[in-house]
């Protein structure tokens, strides 16, 4: 199976291919990754003299690059490539709208154009907008972005479905919660704490720290879509979670405690603009109809993946420093 993979060298994606290359002997891998900030090719330097693995560094907005690779002939698509930084999205949505809908869309086109299997587009439970108290998103609940960002993936999962219904593209859908684990840029919540408490800094939650997220560990996401590329029905999405709600004040303070730093580290600052209060995800569907079972609890996820960073600490200064964005020229001369 020849797969085209998107995005490959941010964090979900790394996981993903190393998971897969990992689990599977008859899958060959093209990573198209325009290495933006978020792309980090050191994630997977345990792969890269993979003779099943290939980078190929563009954007999914170059078509005239992309063409040759789709007519090489691929089976599968699973795009990731995306901005994924809401805080960003708010700053400058512009570079949102032509990733993540207008890149979306040229590979759609593509996809098309070379009749591959299948398209699966990685999606997010932010594209449902925010939760009261109770309740859980669900498949079919409606989709109301409250995020430049999110709105950005809710437009592309429209074109994903509009390929489908108009031009009869096989596709699927993927709506997963909050990630952790390796590789993760330490933009994010749970890095950046883990980061600042390492250096004694303050931790930065904003507003009342009780906005909640619905946790999942970023192997048990790359096995969910592992299923849905292979067993996945046609046209269907499939909401991914691992029913592990916590308020961010909570995850905080499981990383102060764990690194037995102090709580006064705890720094409460103004509140994102148009924060989303709740987000719950209902996998119900894709336990009941593909078996996907997540194997990481919670409280042992977030343990290894505290461990990960402290034993990974010359990753994470080279991030902060810069010199992660050296390694293509380093590493791929020539190429
Ligand atoms: P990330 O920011 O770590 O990585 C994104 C990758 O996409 C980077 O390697 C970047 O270089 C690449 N990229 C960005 N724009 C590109 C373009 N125009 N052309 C080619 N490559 C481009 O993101 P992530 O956290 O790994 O998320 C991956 C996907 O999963 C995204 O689509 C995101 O919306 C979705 N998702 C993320 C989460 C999460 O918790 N992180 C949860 C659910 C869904």
């Amino acid at each position: 199976m020849k797969l085209l993979v998107t995005g490959g060298a941010g964090f979900i994606g790394s996981n993903f291919i190393q998971y897969m290359l990992r689990e599977h002997n008859d899958v060959d891998i093209i990573n198209i990754d325009r290495l933006t900030y978020a792309g980090n090719l050191e994630n997977l330097s345990t792969v890269e003299k993979n003779d099943r693995y290939r980078l190929i560094k563009t954007d999914i907005n170059d078509r005239v690059a992309l063409e040759p690779i789709f007519s090489e002939g691929i089976d599968i698509v699973v795009n990731f490539a995306a901005e994924s930084h809401v805080d960003r999205s708010i700053l400058d949505p512009d570079v949102f709208v032509r990733s993540n809908i207008l890149g979306t869309q040229t590979i759609l086109e593509l996809a098309k154009k070379y009749n591959v299997q299948k398209f699966v587009q990685v999606s997010t439970d932010e594209v449902y907008g925010t939760l009261g108290e109770s309740g859980l998103f669900v498949e079919d609940s409606p989709l109301a972005p409250n995020s430049p960002y999110s709105a950005s993936k809710a437009g592309a999962d429209l074109l994903v479905r509009a390929y489908h219904e108009t031009f009869g593209m096989p596709i699927n859908i993927t709506r997963c919660s909050n990630n952790y684990g390796p590789f993760q840029f330490p933009e994010k919540l749970i890095p950046l704490m883990i980061q600042n408490a390492l250096q004694d800094k303050n931790l930065p939650v904003y507003g009342d720290g009780l906005n909640i997220r619905d946790w999942l560990y970023v192997e048990d996401h790359c096995s969910a879509i592992d299923l849905v590329i292979r067993q996945g029905r046609n046209g269907d999405i499939y909401n991914i979670g691992g029913n592990n709600e916590r308020t961010n004040i909570q995850v905080v303070r499981t990383i102060l405690q764990e690194l037995n730093k102090p709580e006064t580290l705890i720094e409460f600052v103004q509140d994102r603009l148009g924060h989303d209060r709740r987000y719950a995800i209902d996998a119900s569907k894709i336990r009941k109809e593909l078996g996907w079972n997540p194997k990481y609890d919670y409280e042992s996820g977030i343990r290894e993946t505290i461990r990960w960073y402290l034993n990974n600490r010359e990753w994470m200064k080279r991030v902060h420093s810069g010199a992660y964005q050296q390694y293509y020229s380093k590493n791929y001369a020539g190429a």
